[in-house]
Parts: C-alpha cells; structure tokens; sequence
C-alpha cells in the first residue's frame, strides 16, 4: 500500500501549491488527480490578483487577499527558480473604468471603501486614466486605479507550480480519481480511489469545484461549480498595460500580447458549453471598455468551473475528523489566494497553529450548521 505523510485530493493550483509547499518543509506529499493534473479552473482562470471586495459579502475575504498577494513575488521567484519556467507575473496595477453620469460620487464611495479596508486605490480623470491607458473608451467618466494589483498566467503558473513540486519529491498520480474519504471512527487514514487505499497521516481534499463529489467530503465541502466563460483576442495595433474593469467584464493582458476578456457566473451544473449569449455579453463588454477591439482577432474561447460555497467564501482549515482537513471553495479568487492557502495549512500541519487567522473559513461551518438543522428536524 502507497503510504504518505500528506495525501491530497486534486492537481489544481491550490492542490499544487499545497503540496509544493509540504515537500519543501520535509514531508513525503503524494496528489491524486482523476485526469491530468492542472486541466480545470486553475487552466481557466484570468489570473487577476485582486484583493479588492466586489461586494460587501467579501469583505471578510481581504486579508487573506492581502497576505495572499503579499506572498505572490516570493511564491513566483521561488516557482521561476526550481523550474527556469516563467509565470507571466505583472505587478502593473489594474484600473476600473466607471461610465456612469454620476461617476464623480461613485468614485468617492469607492476610494473611501478600499481605504477603509486598508487598499490603495487612486481617483483618477477620465483623460488622465486615458493617457495611462490610450485603448480606454472616450466615454469614460472617470477610474479608479489600484497600484497594488496584479495578474499572472494561471496557466503558466499552475504547471510551473506541479512542476516544482515534483522536483521537490511531491508523487503526482494522473487518471487516479479519488472514491472516497478513508474513515475509521474518528480518524481520516487516507483516500480511497477505486482499487487502491492510499494510507495518510494528513488527508487533504483539494479537488476544487468536484470536491462534494468525493464520498464523505460533501459535508465540510459543500461546493458547486460556478461556470465562467471567456475569450482571449489579439490586437496588434492595440495597447493595454494593467488589468482593466468595467462594470460587465474585465480585460487581462498577458506577456505574449493576448488579451483575456471574462468572465461570466453561471451556475448550470457540471457543463462547460460556450454560448452565443455568454460570448455576446463579454465582446460587448470588452468593445465598449477598449473600442479598439473591435478589430481584434478571437484566438480562443474556453469555460471553467469555480468551486464557489453556500456563502461564497472559501473552506480551509481542520475538520472534527482527525488528520482531514479541507482546501477548496476559492470561487473567483483561487488563483490570487493560492499561496496563503499553501503556507496556512502547511503552517496548520508542522505548527498547529496558523499567521492569518482562518477561523471564518473553517470546514466545520457548514457540517455545524447541518448536524443543528438535523437536530431540529428529529423528533423529540
Ligand atoms: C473563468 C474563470 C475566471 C477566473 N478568474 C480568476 C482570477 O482572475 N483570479 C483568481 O484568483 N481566480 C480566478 N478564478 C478562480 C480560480 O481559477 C479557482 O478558484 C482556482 O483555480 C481553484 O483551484 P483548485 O485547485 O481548487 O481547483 P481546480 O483548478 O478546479 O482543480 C481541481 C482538481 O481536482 C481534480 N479532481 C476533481 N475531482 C477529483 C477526484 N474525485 N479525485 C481526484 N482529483 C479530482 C480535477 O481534475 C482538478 O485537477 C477564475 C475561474 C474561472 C473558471
């Protein structure tokens, strides 16, 4: 019987991460994954680093965004080290564009937001946003600038990061989908796949938006997949320097002269089908934030699934069974918060205890609020 000190459930990023930053503190890591690893929302995401709320329900999600991005040059130049590959990190800022006729009262509401939860955000003029970024629309009103953000190639970085993690000594099993949680009593003893137990001290489960679908993980991982499609065009003639927002969509350059365009929030089950209404409304939203793309060439569309929980936030920490514990449910933000959840559980692992308080994010919210529901029900 294969035997590690920390099994893991999922090849995502997070998955990856986790397991990268295991190897590194001395433990034999093994990550099972039922295709090959770094395939789902991990490959499918934009790669913005934004620590920024999009609305109030996540604002207990900021310092773990910020400690996250925070963490992001070290995490890059360490992953660029160990495999000579390059990750596309662009700590360029991002601006949001704002069109509305009242945007000089938008504009105040925000700053005074983002300051208030410790964010740097700049007001800035319609012509001045303009001379920053030419591509932007002359119907701009106004923008807020956020210097601290930035963006990577998901991509790039989630094979970067299995890459290194493997250098590091992490075994990574493909076609090895995970059955089920390995329980006795209290105590989780592996994973069980489907003709082989993989013995553990440590059990992680890490399988982004399927992890309910593993035998016994659905009740401390409730997630559901939140389906985002998106397109990536390239305009020769055409500039963009920072990650740029509109109220409908984003825009996302890479390094290589694409630009990313996203992203839509779907919940319609396990399909990744494109629409003519989900690629209408992101080339809409992309042509009246930067004209010029109306020209652009499509070189690719794609959907991927976010692992998004009942209160949209995500699910990390120990579980009441002992050696489970739980990665997954990063919704929009999985690649920004993908450090922090490697060093907060590996911090979890060899100290017992953790730097950024995780309490909020604890597995045990949801199985609490079951086993009560469930009391309520019985009779007495
Ligand atoms: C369109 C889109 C845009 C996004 N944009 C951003 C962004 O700009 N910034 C940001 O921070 N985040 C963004 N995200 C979110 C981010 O991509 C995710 O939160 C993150 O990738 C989740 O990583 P993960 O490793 O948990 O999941 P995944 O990458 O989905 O990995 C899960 C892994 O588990 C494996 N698996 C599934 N079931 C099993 C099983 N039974 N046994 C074994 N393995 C299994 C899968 O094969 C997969 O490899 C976006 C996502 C999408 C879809």
């Amino acid at each position: 019987m294969k035997s590690f000190d920390v099994a893991i459930a999922g090849g995502g990023l997070v998955g990856g991460a986790i397991a990268l930053e295991l190897a590194r503190a001395g433990l034999r890591v093994g990550v099972f994954d039922r295709q090959a690893p770094g395939q789902e929302a991990s490959w499918a995401g934009a790669g913005i680093l934004s620590p920024a709320p999009e609305n109030p329900g996540m604002i207990p999600l900021v310092p773990l965004g910020k400690a996250s991005r925070a963490l992001y040059p070290e995490f890059v130049a360490m992953v660029e080290e160990i495999t000579g590959q390059s990750v596309g990190f662009r700590p360029k800022g991002t601006l949001e564009a704002l069109f509305s006729r009242h945007a000089r009262a938008e504009l105040s509401t925000i700053i005074a937001l983002h300051h208030g939860l410790g964010l740097k955000a700049e007001p800035l003029r319609a012509e001045d946003a303009r001379e920053l970024e030419p591509a932007l629309s002359d119907e701009l009103e106004a923008a807020v600038l956020r210097p601290e953000e930035a963006s990577v190639d998901n991509r790039a970085l989630t094979v970067a990061v299995l890459e290194a993690a493997k250098r590091s000594g992490v075994e990574i099993f493909s076609a090895s989908g995970v059955e089920a949680l390995w329980r006795e009593g209290g105590r989780c003893n592996g994973l069980i796949l489907r003709n082989e137990k993989i013995a553990a001290k440590w059990t992680i489960v890490a399988a982004g938006c399927f992890s309910a679908n593993i035998n016994g993980a659905a009740l401390y991982a409730p997630v559901r997949p939140a389906k985002g499609q998106m397109v990536a065009l390239r305009a020769e003639e055409l500039k963009i320097e920072r990650v740029l927002w509109s109220e409908k969509i984003y825009l996302v350059p890479r390094n290589d002269g694409r630009i990313l365009a996203g992203a839509t929030v779907e919940y319609v089950g396990f399909e990744k089908n494109l629409t003519a209404g989900g690629i209408e409304k992101i080339l809409s939203g992309a042509i009246e934030l930067a004209p010029g793309l109306a020209s652009a060439r499509i070189e690719e569309t794609w959907a991927g699934l976010r692992p998004d929980s009942p209160d949209h936030l995500p699910i990390l920490g120990p579980t009441d069974v002992d050696g489970l514990l739980i990665a997954t449910g990063h919704f929009r933000s999985g690649i920004l918060l993908a450090p922090i959840t490697a060093r907060l559980i590996r911090e979890w692992i060899t100290l017992q205890r953790v730097s950024v308080d995780w309490e909020r994010f604890s597995p045990m919210r949801f199985a609490e609020a079951q086993s009560e529901a469930a009391t309520r029900q019985t009779p007495a």
